[in-house]
């Protein structure tokens, strides 16, 4: 057999490929991760990860925010030995046992086995005015983008997790939040739904449409509709923070089965249908997606994948 650049390639550094590469490297496995902008995935935009085991303990430091924990399993994960490469992976083959990697550089690495972790991106609501006032009161991202709207009118939009995590922390920002969703009750867990519906500076809207963002120089009204009564109505506002739902990053890994979604499917050991391709995190099929979910299917697919070289390098002497 051909020698491998390293024993495993990483897609993707947000919750799950970091956990991935430090369960690797600590199994003695030779792991790169490739990664297109900085780690941590949309866990970065995590201001505070209060559901994450041991991150809120009453009376001890500050809970870590997203960044935090992401730096943190970043450097841990670097301890262990695990190397990083800030490039866009064009493109996976496989060649015999080899894995072959192309990155955005035209450089192409070799691996016995990848695990895609390259998670999901915000869904965007392809309206008349969304891709034109983005980053002009137009986000999807509130702990980046809310401190520049403080004490304005800000909407959200959706009835997620998401959307209600946000909206809690818009709400510190501005007494004015407005959530709109399209239907007349939350998707969003119970617990967060029924924190934004107490919370005296957030208005909830059901059966509410977003038509069209208006405005000049930035964000000045939206064009809203009454989905029960079909009514039309414009409405003064600063920002509208959009929480659609997700799409996942599949690009590098065409060839593999997918849920209706678009979401990889693999089995329990986080094996996809092709020997030694592993995904794990948002981008693999799942239906609670969580920070804990992530880096839990990481240390999976690193176990299965160190199992799956070691046969693999068995069988080839
Ligand atoms: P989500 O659960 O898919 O919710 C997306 C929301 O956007 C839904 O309410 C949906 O409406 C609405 N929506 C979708 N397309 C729309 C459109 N074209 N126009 C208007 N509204 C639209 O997505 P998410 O909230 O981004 O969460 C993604 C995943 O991350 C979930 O698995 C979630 O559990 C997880 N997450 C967890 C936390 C946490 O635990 N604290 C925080 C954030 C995210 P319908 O309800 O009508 O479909």
């Amino acid at each position: 057999m051909i020698k491998p650049d390293r024993d495993l390639i990483i897609l993707g550094a947000g919750p799950a490929g970091l956990t991935a590469a430090q369960y690797g490297s600590r199994a003695n496995l030779q792991v790169t991760v490739i990664e297109e902008l900085s780690p941590g995935g949309q866990a970065l935009f995590i201001d505070t990860l209060e559901n994450y085991p041991g991150n809120i303990v009453k009376g001890t430091a500050a809970p870590k925010s997203g960044f935090e924990l992401a730096q943190d399993m970043h450097r841990q994960a670097e301890d262990f030995g695990a190397a990083f490469i800030t490039e866009t992976a064009g493109s996976l083959k496989k060649e015999g046992e080899l894995f072959r990697v192309t990155l955005g550089s035209g450089n192409t690495l070799t691996a016995l086995a990848v695990i895609v972790a390259t998670g999901a991106k915000h869904r965007k609501l392809g309206i008349p005015g969304e891709e034109e006032f983005a980053g002009r009161g137009v986000s999807y991202c509130a702990s980046c983008d809310g401190p520049f709207f403080k004490g304005k009118k800000i909407f959200v939009i959706g009835g997620g997790d998401a959307a209600c995590d946000e909206a809690q922390f818009l709400s510190r920002l501005s007494p004015a939040v407005a959530v709109l969703h399209r239907r007349d009750r939350f998707r969003a867990q119970k617990a967060l739904a029924e924190r934004v519906l107490s919370n005296p500076r957030i208005e909830v809207r059901f059966n509410t449409r977003l038509r069209e963002i208006r405005g000049d120089q930035k964000v000045t009204a939206l064009m809203l509709e009454n989905t029960e009564t079909g009514e039309s109505y414009r409405e003064a506002g600063d920002a509208v923070f959009i929480f659609a739902g997700t799409l996942p990053q599949t690009a590098a890994a065409p060839d593999v089965p997918k849920d209706e979604n678009g979401y990889i499917l693999t089995d329990q050991a986080m094996a996809t249908s092709v020997p030694g391709l592993f995904a794990a995190g948002d981008v693999r099929s799942c239906p609670f997606r969580q920070v804990v979910v992530a880096a839990g299917e990481g240390a999976v697919a690193a176990h299965s994948a160190a199992e799956y070289i070691d046969r693999i390098k068995a069988v080839s002497g």
